[in-house]
């Protein structure tokens, strides 16, 4: 079946040789280049879904679905992913036999159909968002473009991204580490922007753990680690703090304040997302710019967070819905005036899946990339893509592959897969 594809490839090279010399040979012929290609079991509009199978590897579901024209659907979702191994397999088969080229119809058809299951967010909404990202990845594989062209095209070739330092993972980081953490990670990788945690569980001025009130010794800790920041990296680099959504109103308030000197580019869920309408003071209160959505799921959620005023929208398009509602988020948030810089914890396939809506809106400002991704060399085994699309500077370029354009390696996987959960049967 792969023989027309070659075929085509062949033709196509050939075509774009002669390209500069014959430019109206091959104008108007997308239709009658992409029967071309095509495995001639079907033409491109006539694919059908066979089967959808998964894998999880830590926070990760990998979602594949497969197709009668010998190729396939990528897509992975994040974080609400335990457990979900039954609701792939459920959801999966309602695609057996169907087309992938309505996207929204199944991505409608499987939310409605959640209505009276709490698939309104959590894991519902996870697994449908991975489901939902493979269809977009198997339609631009059999039409030949990539997703960002399906999605209606680019404003840019590449999206910024901020390094996640992930500090979190140390105990309990002077403002030194602070400060030694940004240096390395400018001097390593040239970032341009930078994310810090604020919230230490050890931070032995911390009186309750059960209280998120902070104390004066966490909040003059927190203001003096990101002082060592800015001292070190000096005004031009971005430095964006979170503190997950672990302490009140009263704290965010006042650590709000007190940061206003140091120009942060956002302050991170100060305050956990539940209570939409608890960020409306805050906001109006401080210059400092707050920021929220990592757990916010769908637009319903991301239009509570608008309307009272958070400045930065972060939804993680690997769990709040998928591609097309992720475009559909930033477009609200554009409507608002409001930036889109999504929140991103999943593999490169995740990235480039995320990438391509960041340089299709507007209003895109700059999506998540972590450190740990350079030091950890599982996040480079389990992908295969091209090396140009690996982050430099600060900056993914969108793959101009056809769909998402990086691939999964199955023998790579297996050794990371979660244990007790089937992999891809
Ligand atoms: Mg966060």
């Amino acid at each position: 079946m792969s023989n027309s594809r070659r075929s085509f490839i062949t033709k196509a090279a050939l075509a774009a040789a002669l390209a500069p010399l014959a430019p109206m040979a091959t104008f108007g012929r997308g239709l009658e280049e992409a029967v071309e290609r095509t495995p001639m079991v079907s033409p491109p509009s006539n694919i059908k879904i066979t089967d959808v199978k998964c894998g999880y590897i830590g926070g990760s579901l990998f979602v594949k679905i497969f197709s009668d024209q010998d190729i396939y659907g990528l897509g992975e979702g994040v974080d609400a992913i335990g457990g979900t191994y039954h609701l792939v397999q459920r959801l999966g088969r309602q695609l057996k036999g169907r087309s992938p080229f309505n996207m929204h119809q199944i991505f409608e058809q499987m939310r409605r159909g959640g209505h009276f299951g709490g698939g309104q967010s959590g894991m519902y909404v996870a697994v449908l968002s991975a489901i939902e990202t493979a269809l977009w990845d198997l339609t631009g594989k059999a039409l030949g473009l990539p997703v960002y062209q399906l999605l209606g095209g680019k404003f840019r070739d590449k999206v910024r991204v901020y390094c996640d330092t992930a500090l979190y993972r140390s105990t309990f980081p002077s403002p030194d580490d602070f400060a030694n953490a940004a240096k390395e990670a400018i001097k390593n990788w040239n970032f341009n922007a930078l994310k810090f945690d604020l919230d230490f569980v050890a931070d032995p001025d911390k009186y309750d753990r059960w209280n998120w009130t902070a104390s004066p010794g966490e909040i003059s800790r927190m203001y003096n680690q990101l002082a060592a920041v800015r001292e070190a990296v000096g005004p031009k680099i971005d430095l964006c703090v979170d503190m997950h959504g672990r302490y009140d109103h009263v704290t965010a308030q006042t650590i709000a304040k007190k940061v206003e000197p140091l120009n942060l580019t956002w302050l991170e869920e100060p305050i956990p997302a539940e209570n939409f309408d608890a960020f409306k003071t805050i906001c109006e209160e401080t210059s400092t710019p707050i920021a929220a959505g990592e757990n916010v799921y769908l637009g319903h959620g991301f239009k509570q967070l608008l309307d009272n005023g958070v400045d930065f929208i972060m939804p993680d398009l690997q769990k709040c819905g998928g591609l097309g509602e992720g475009q559909r988020i930033a477009n609200l948030a554009n409507l608002y005036y409001v930036p889109f810089a999504p929140h991103m914890v999943a593999s490169l396939l995740g990235a480039m899946a995320c990438a391509h809506v960041c340089v299709t809106v507007p209003n895109f400002h700059i999506m998540e990339w972590q450190s740990y991704f350079h030091t950890n060399k599982m996040y480079r085994e389990i992908v295969t893509f091209d090396e140009e699309n690996w982050v430099k500077d600060s900056f993914i370029k969108v793959s101009e592959k056809p769909g998402i354009g990086v691939d999964l390696n199955m023998e790579a996987m297996k050794k990371y897969a979660t244990p007790g959960v089937p992999f891809f049967e």
